[in-house]
């Protein structure tokens, strides 16, 4: 990959100075945006020029303006010989489609574009329709977007910039081969970007297929949670986490708070306790209709429930002002997982607190979260707690292994999952989802 830049401490710079259209500048400082991110001031100048960029970045850096103000900025300037979508950005969830549109149209409220979405799970028609009318952009999930292409909706002979958010969770997903089969119909002379919180080997083979001479934008560490997120562990054994959480949202009356479970059944669970002894609970999980998810993501904005419970993939995307706390109700499968859920606080320049629940079998999840983000989390105790309650849950015992304890003490080297092609960011920890 060539010319990686890697910035520690990037320039300090104005939106002024970035050599953005008056008509975005205007919007930017409506939508409130007094001066870039890093990634913003690292990112812009390389996209307005027309590089190629591989971004890894977390979310709640401001990546998402970071692509699309010089996208719109590029468009602004060349007007099309024909009405052909010029911008593609393929993203792996409905939730992130939605919440990249949203920005995109408050950063384009000036500007003549014409912005349309295509996702699952809701009516095709109204989708088709507007590829008819012509999309100056499109946000998309590769899958429902293949499928329209496949039918021949949509016209990309003119694209001048693809975009790839959330790479490694789209390959996650299972989504390379989709976005493989729209790359094929898509014109070769374009500016592709790329975004990804991790780089796996897929990823960079992908990349070094579609991309001309990337350059590498690295915002922070890799896998440094944000700076503005205060981060505790509490050690607990597995039956006593429903009433640590209800103990911890009654006593310590958190307020905007986002609970992740690592099962759409877990998540219910949750709820169904919350919603028991009083705490009103939103869930958002892929057994949920959009219909249910936007319902769910609009009351806990609105701060009529404080409380949502969501899995991994069905939190991509949310972005709701102000979580004050994120707490891993299940503690993450994955090390980029904990890194995106604590993402969802301490967002922009907030801060937010993350509480992660470690039971006796996560000993060594915790100990290669640590190892990844380079640093060892703080355990919290929780004030007022009887953690000597026993299991009346008639769950089976665990057996434990002698000296197994939530608190990692030594290191494991790391196993290697034989179905997938070894991954240095990856934890150790095999994924159940
Ligand atoms: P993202 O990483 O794109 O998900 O953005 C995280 C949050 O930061 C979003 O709520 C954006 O609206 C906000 N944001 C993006 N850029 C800026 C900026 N320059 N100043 C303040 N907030 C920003």
């Amino acid at each position: 990959m060539e010319g990686a830049l890697k910035l520690a401490s990037p320039p300090v710079t104005s939106f002024e100075t970035l050599g953005l259209h008056p008509l975005i500048l205007r919007a930017v400082r409506e939508v409130g945006y007094t001066e870039p991110t890093p990634i913003q001031s690292a990112a812009i100048p390389h996209l307005l020029a027309g590089t190629d960029i591989i971004g890894i970045a977390q979310t709640g850096t401001g990546k998402t303006a970071a692509f699309t103000l010089p996208m719109l900025n590029r468009l602004t300037d060349h007007t099309p010989e024909r009405r052909s979508t010029r911008a593609l950005i393929l993203a792996p969830t409905r939730e992130l489609v939605i919440q990249i549109q949203e920005n995109i149209v408050a950063y384009a409220r000036h500007l003549p574009l014409r912005v349309a979405t295509v996702i699952g799970g809701v009516s095709e028609s109204p989708q088709i329709d507007a590829l008819r009318q012509g999309a100056d952009i499109i946000i998309a999930t590769p899958g429902r977007l293949l499928d329209l292409m496949a039918r021949r909706h949509g016209d990309f002979s003119g694209l001048k910039f693809l975009v790839l958010d959330e790479a490694d969770r789209m390959l996650d997903m299972g989504f390379l081969p989709a976005i493989r089969d729209i790359l094929r119909s898509l014109p070769v002379q374009r500016q592709t970007l790329l975004f990804s919180a991790t780089l796996p080997r897929e990823i960079e083979v992908l990349t070094r297929q579609i991309q001309r001479t990337p350059k590498t934008i690295q915002i922070g560490r890799r896998a440094n949670p944000a700076e503005t997120v205060t981060q505790r562990i509490y050690e607990i054994p597995r039956h006593l986490k429903l009433n640590l959480l209800a103990h911890l949202l009654q006593d310590q009356k958190l307020s905007t708070v986002l609970v992740f479970s690592r099962t759409k059944h877990g998540a219910d669970r949750v709820a169904k306790k919350l919603d028991q002894i009083g705490i009103r609970t939103a869930t958002i999980h892929a057994n949920r209709s959009q219909n249910q998810r936007q319902r769910a993501l609009s009351d806990f904005k609105s701060g009529d429930v404080r409380v949502l419970v969501a899995t991994d993939i069905a939190a991509r995307g949310i972005d709701v002002e102000g979580i004050s706390h994120v707490v891993n109700f299940d503690f993450p499968p994955h090390c980029e997982d904990y890194v995106h859920r604590i993402g969802r606080t301490g967002r922009a320049q907030s801060t937010g607190d993350a509480f992660s629940f470690a039971t006796p079998e996560d000993k060594e999840a915790v100990w290669a979260l640590e190892r990844f983000i380079g640093r060892s989390i703080p355990r919290g105790k929780a004030d007022g707690f009887n953690y000597s309650a026993p299991d009346m849950t008639g769950a089976p015992q665990r057996p434990q292994r002698p000296g197994s304890g939530a608190a990692p003490t030594r290191p494991s080297p790391p196993r290697n999952n034989p179905g997938r092609p070894q991954n240095r960011f990856k934890s150790p920890v095999s994924r159940r989802r």
